[in-house]
């Protein structure tokens, strides 16, 4: 018989295909079940207008049989086969399809084909060394084989089938070395397959099971029983309504599928149309997994291209700052061809991961308005990541966020957003002011808190690593900047308040000088009214406060610049600085030893540590004999 040769495009393309196109050998059984799918489709739009040439809906299906002793795994549908034409046009000519003619010729709504590019049943030939296809189409007197062994080209023939449809059978390569071929031929791993790609196919795909069954009243007894079970559970739940889903259906797809079994805090269910159409169903978790803070944690939506699996965890649908939703995408604008390596490029995608982020926002907004009990929790599980997609990207992402983020506020220690604190703020409140701590109530402790509270404004305390840097990355909120009271920012004095203060700074050079020279390690020393009753306090001058130091210099490349410049405070009216500046002037020794203790103190409540223990618990002990 006369071997047809490929036509050369298809040739290397052929070869590109089997080598690389799919990342991953298993999708053969997806595509196989796809044309199926699809063959079934245009035999049932045909039985449309001309009613004999069709089944009953019911009676359309997909059968895998696998048959160990030949090394075969068969794929046969009862859809509309094809013609000696067209096993040549489509199977003979790489990317063409079929199904795209198809589509174009029939432009109705009610066709969903999936099939368009031409490409997918060569990947058969990824775990085939030979694939032979049977193939009847309705009312034609033979039946046509076509059978290829991969680039060498292929034979078509005359053969005996007598029901309508196609077999597509897959002569199992060998297992190699590398790679176990073996798996194609087993029933477990088939119907994993089946269930993992291709579960929300409209059609039944049934398989032979084949189990060893206890002989009844023979002990020990085992007989081989095969039954035919349909693998797929067809109508994927986010192609429902969401009225028609209950609650409990929700939770168990996705207690099922993401391993979680607590409730997911919300479903966003929803069909979007208008220039890119998808269906999408995103889970928000109630708490994050044990892996989410982890580099090992992978984020993504599961694709679907009509009910077709194309990817699992495509991390493009999501940015970081939401990686912790969970759920579906499923568009019939996507390709069923796209890969890991293309899919950056895709521009459907791309718009579609674009209206997927606004969604979420948009819908956390609403919980966030709506009920705060829940949106907290939510906040508490996933708050860091926001923030810290304030922070990242260079800022690029703060005005969609910033709302969304909330911090404890000296307000009865609850949780504050942007908004809330601004439309509280006093008359003649001109910033933001915030406090760093290990905890709120440390931050709260730190004196010039102190001092902002004794103002009568509120102030938000930050207890995150991250948090800083994710204000100082807004900025201004409404017009209003953000101070750290532990800097040189912090101006809650009046002209003359600060005039005051200024002529005493100046008169007083000789004495703070000394304080500077005696401590060691000081940037400045002043004299403030901002230390709400405690006589001395830290404070940074310049960009990098004490906190942000703190957190730069944890990290693992933290060089030596990460400094504050360490500014000692000391407040101008309590009785101690009345003590020193007597000292002074009559004993220079002991003054010294005054100041090391008060900046001792300062860097306690700053929770730095002291410097030197040993001389700071030899300089209180002197204090008490
Ligand atoms: P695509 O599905 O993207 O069109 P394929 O390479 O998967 O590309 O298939 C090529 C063509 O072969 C299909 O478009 C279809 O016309 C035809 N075909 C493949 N499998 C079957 C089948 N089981 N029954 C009928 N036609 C099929
Ligand atoms: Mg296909």
């Amino acid at each position: 018989m006369e071997k047809k040769q490929f036509q050369t495009e298809s040739k290397k393309l052929l070869d590109m295909m089997i080598n690389s196109i799919y990342t991953h050998r298993e999708i053969f059984l997806r595509e196989l079940i796809s044309n199926a799918s699809d063959a079934i489709d245009k035999r049932y739009f045909r039985s449309l207008t001309e009613p004999e040439t069709g089944l009953n809906r019911d009676e359309y299906g997909i059968l895998i049989s696998i048959d160990k002793d030949a090394g075969t795994l068969t794929v046969s549908d009862n859809g509309c086969g094809m013609t000696e034409e067209e096993l040549e046009n489509n199977l003979g000519t790489i990317a063409k399809s079929g199904s795209l003619d198809f589509k174009s010729e029939n432009t109705s709504d009610t066709v969903d084909i999936i099939g368009q590019f031409g490409v997918g049943f060569y990947s058969a030939f990824m775990v085939a060394d030979k694939v032979t296809v049977v193939s009847k189409t309705y009312g034609a007197d033979t039946a046509w084989k076509w059978e290829s062994e991969g680039v060498d080209g292929y034979t078509v023939e005359k053969c005996d089938k007598d029901a309508v449809g196609s077999d597509i059978i897959l002569h199992i390569k060998p297992d190699t070395e590398e790679e176990d071929y073996c798996e194609y031929l087993d029933q477990y791993a088939i119907q994993r397959l089946v269930k993992k790609y291709s579960d929300f196919i409209h059609y039944p795909v049934r398989m032979d099971f084949v189990t060893d069954k206890l002989v009844e009243g023979e002990e020990g007894k085992t007989e081989s029983v095969t039954e035919r079970r349909t693998l797929n559970s067809m109508v994927p739940l986010w192609k429902k309504q969401p009225a028609d889903v209950t609650e409990d259906e929700y939770k168990s797809f996705y207690s099922q599928k993401y391993f979680d079994y607590e409730a997911p805090l919300k479903v966003l269910h929803y069909r979007q149309e208008g220039t890119v159409e998808y269906t999408a169903m995103l889970f928000i978790p109630s708490h994050a997994p044990f892996d989410y803070y982890t580099k090992n944690y992978e984020k993504g939506l599961t694709l679907y291209s009509s009910g077709v699996m194309i990817m699992e965890r495509c991390a493009e649908t999501l940015p970081d700052y939401f990686s912790f939703v969970k759920g579906v995408i499923d568009s019939s604008d996507i390709s069923l061809n796209i890969s890991r390596e293309t899919l950056q490029q895709d521009h459907q995608l791309r718009t579609i991961a674009k209206a997927v982020e606004k969604k979420i926002r948009t819908e956390l907004q609403k919980l966030l308005e709506s009920d705060r009990g829940k949106y907290e929790t939510f906040f508490k599980a996933f708050g860091s990541q926001l923030k810290f997609g304030v922070y990242s990207d260079y800022g690029t992402h703060k005005e969609a966020l910033q709302d969304l983020i909330m911090f404890v506020s000296s307000e009865e220690m609850k949780y504050a957003t942007l908004k809330e604190y601004v439309g509280r703020m006093k008359e003649d409140q001109k910033a933001i002011y915030y406090a760093c701590g290990e905890t709120p109530e440390k931050a709260l402790r730190l004196p010039q808190a102190a001092a902002v509270r004794e103002k009568g404004y509120e102030l938000l305390l930050l207890c995150e690593d991250i948090d800083e840097f994710t204000l100082q990355t807004i900025m201004n909120y409404d017009g209003k900047k953000f101070v750290n009271v532990a800097t040189d920012e912090l101006d809650l004095s009046s002209e003359e308040e600060s005039k005051k203060l200024e002529d005493e700074n100046k008169s007083s050079k000789d004495l703070l000088d000394f304080i500077k020279e005696s401590v060691g390690g000081l940037n400045s020393v002043k004299f403030s009214n901002v230390l709400g009753g405690h006589p001395a306090a830290l404070s940074s001058e310049g960009g990098m406060s004490i906190e942000m130091a703190r957190v730069l210099s944890k990290m693992p490349d933290a060089g030596e610049g990460l400094k504050a410049s360490l500014v000692l405070e000391i407040s101008s009216s309590h009785p101690v600085t009345d003590k020193i500046k007597a000292l002074f002037e009559n004993d220079k020794d002991r003054c010294a030893k005054y100041c090391k203790l008060l900046y001792a103190q300062a860097r306690l409540l700053s929770g730095l540590e002291i410097e030197d223990p040993e001389e700071y618990t030899n300089l209180v002990t002197e204090l008490m004999i």
